[in-house]
């Protein structure tokens, strides 16, 4: 073993056999936004043998904030945030694998995703993913480890089918479209990322190695700037539950569950939520006028972002102006108004 992992391989409780057992380990990481980039930072210096990146997005200069694999030069170039990730972490661990796939997660695509990985990763900006990705894993028996950070609150939760509770055990419903704040609408510190990523990546890594014992078997809620940490104790999966119980995956097998996204015009893109829902705009409105000048009557509201223009109306259906990619138009959606 090379000397890169002494400090890790003295360390107990992983040893030289536990260093063996990460090296020939596989994950999956979905999203490598903040969260993400701070899994797959740990993950290699740890040196998980292999890791799969998925995401959507560009590296902005807003990213640089809390994005810690991010450099300014990435922003400039606007470079997939997957593609970035493998050249840093290039530099930092060039002895393991990093796959780097710039794509959209959706139904089409997320069994095959997770089918040859050991442990998933939920790097996620938005519901919809992370209730397709729990039924995915589910389905498919893979354990994966839910986390979620805005302002200075997160949350994470060790999903491990059939033995604990799942995501829909516990919350059973997806909130609907434009229901909570987005680290673009309230912002977040970088803190509460490296919190949450650092209790992951510590979950993963007891479950890579063996020590299934040492998990927190709990839903953790943190807020680092009121200092409140607080572990709600997990018991058995609900056997009522739609996913686990039941064994309906619908964000996965019901395609009127998903945001459907058309294209509508030049250069732009129509989204429209899973379910009708009716939104508060002026609420909303609030929210967004904290990073752009937002235009509003009755009926919808209008604002200028990233080099889009962004239309909501009061059933949460929203079209996108200045692109014609779906995915770029998502993450728009993900990011302000939230899903
Ligand atoms: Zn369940």
């Amino acid at each position: 073993m090379n000397e890169r992992y002494s400090r890790q391989i003295l360390f107990n409780q992983i040893g030289a056999k536990g260093q063996k057992k990460l090296l020939d380990s596989s994950v999956l990481l979905v999203g490598c936004g903040a969260l993400g980039a701070s899994h797959a930072e740990m993950l290699a210096r740890a040196g998980v043998g292999r890791i799969k990146i998925v995401d959507r997005d560009f590296v902005e200069f807003t990213n640089l904030q809390r994005q810690t694999l991010y450099a300014e030069s990435d922003a400039k170039e606007r470079l997939p945030k997957a593609i970035a990730a493998r050249k840093r972490i290039a530099q930092i661990n060039s002895e393991i694998e990093i796959e780097p796939i710039v794509a959209d997660v959706n139904r089409s695509n997320i069994e095959s995703l997770i089918a040859d990985c050991d442990l998933v990763f939920d790097g996620t900006d938005n519901f919809q993913t992370r209730y397709l990705l729990n039924d995915a894993c589910v389905k498919l028996s893979k354990t994966w480890i839910y986390g979620a950070a805005v302002s200075a609150y997160g949350a994470t939760m060790t999903v491990i089918p059939n033995e604990t509770p799942c995501l829909r055990c516990i919350f059973e419903e997806m909130p609907s479209a434009a229901s909570a704040p987005t680290c673009d609408t309230a912002g977040v510190i970088m803190p509460i990322i490296t919190t949450v990523s650092a209790v992951q990546v510590t979950e993963a890594i007891k479950i890579l190695t063996g020590n299934y014992d040492k998990l927190h078997r709990s839903l953790m809620q943190i807020d680092v700037w009121a200092n409140d940490w607080r572990k709600i104790k997990l018991g058995l999966p609900n056997s009522d539950c739609e996913t686990c119980g039941h064994g309906n995956f619908a964000f996965l097998d019901d395609e009127n569950q998903e945001f459907s996204t058309t294209l509508c015009g030049r250069d732009a893109v129509q989204i429209l939520p899973p379910k009708p829902v009716q939104i508060d705009l002026r609420r909303l409105a609030e929210r967004l006028k904290n990073v752009a000048d937002v235009k509003q009557n009755e009926y919808l509201i209008r604002l200028n972002i990233d080099g889009f223009e962004l239309t909501v109306f009061r059933d949460a259906r929203a079209i996108v102006r200045g692109t014609d990619d779906v995915s770029a138009a998502r993450s728009i959606y993900a990011k302000y108004v939230g899903s």
